[in-house]
């Protein structure tokens, strides 16, 4: 039996763990405390969570290179408040300023940038998952923008999450990476948690976000389908590459990263 609850805390330390980085370690301490109080308190844990999430962590990650993301700022968000409860936006100094200068640049054009995942608050090298890269501040996935079935300019995106749903789901490019055994190449389509909006690709306003986000020197690459870079006229942009196929595919967001 007591071995049970040791495995039962030690997946639920693991999974929280890989899900948000500090929460597997929040658990551990709400544990502790319940023990040091000899009693179950079941709302220890989500209230320690949540001053680690708000007061703590934000300033214990500055001076190891990384800060939180706006949350409630409307030209830079998060797609839903799952980024910022689960840690999942947190990049460098670097990154941040250039994300609120852009957002500065293309509030008067009425484009407002909403991010995906970041980078979790601590240590280099420590992936968030599932993505692989995204593990030293200097990366974000960013989404498109849309109109709605009007063709008006919409603030709103297709997918719950953000991810999964594709401009064109029968592109060419995606399929030879599937037709080449990438079977990760369009998993995405399994993390939408929901297309709760129908909409279609705003071609000039992704165009202008992602000019935006080239102009800046600290801008290294951003990735999204090569019959994106073409429909979107950016196909002298050097800084836009191809990921390859052993990524997943990139016609549902823009993946930005910094020098
Ligand atoms: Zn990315």
């Amino acid at each position: 039996m007591k071995f049970l609850k040791l495995f039962g805390h030690l997946t639920i330390i693991l999974i929280l763990t890989v899900l948000t980085q500090v929460g597997g370690l929040v658990w551990l301490l709400a544990l502790f405390i319940s023990i040091k109080l000899k009693k179950k308190k079941r709302f220890t844990f989500p209230i320690l969570y949540l001053v680690f999430n708000v007061l703590i962590i934000p300033p214990i990650a500055k001076p190891f290179g990384r800060e939180q993301l706006p949350i409630f700022n409307d030209y830079l968000k998060p797609r839903n408040w799952v980024y910022p409860l689960f840690f999942r936006n947190y990049v460098t100094s670097d990154l941040k300023a250039l994300l609120e200068n852009s957002a500065t640049n293309l509030k008067p054009l009425n484009i407002s940038i909403t991010y995906l995942d970041a980078n979790f608050p601590f240590k280099d090298g420590f992936p968030l998952m599932p993505h692989l890269s995204h593990n030293d501040g200097k990366k974000i996935d960013i989404s498109f923008m849309y109109l709605d079935k009007h063709g008006k300019s919409s603030t709103k995106k297709p997918s719950v999450s953000g991810y999964g749903a594709f401009v064109d789901s029968n592109n060419i490019s995606s399929e030879n990476c599937l037709n080449k055994g990438y079977w990760q190449y369009d998993f995405t389509k399994y993390m939408t948690f929901g297309i709760i909006n129908n909409l279609k690709l705003d071609k000039p306003k992704t165009k202008l976000l992602i000019k935006e986000l080239l102009d800046s020197n600290l801008t290294e690459k951003i990735f999204i389908e090569p019959y994106l870079k073409e429909s979107l006229k950016l196909i002298n942009e050097t800084k836009i590459r191809f990921h390859g196929c052993q990524a997943v595919r990139h016609d549902d967001h823009i993946h930005l990263q910094i020098k």
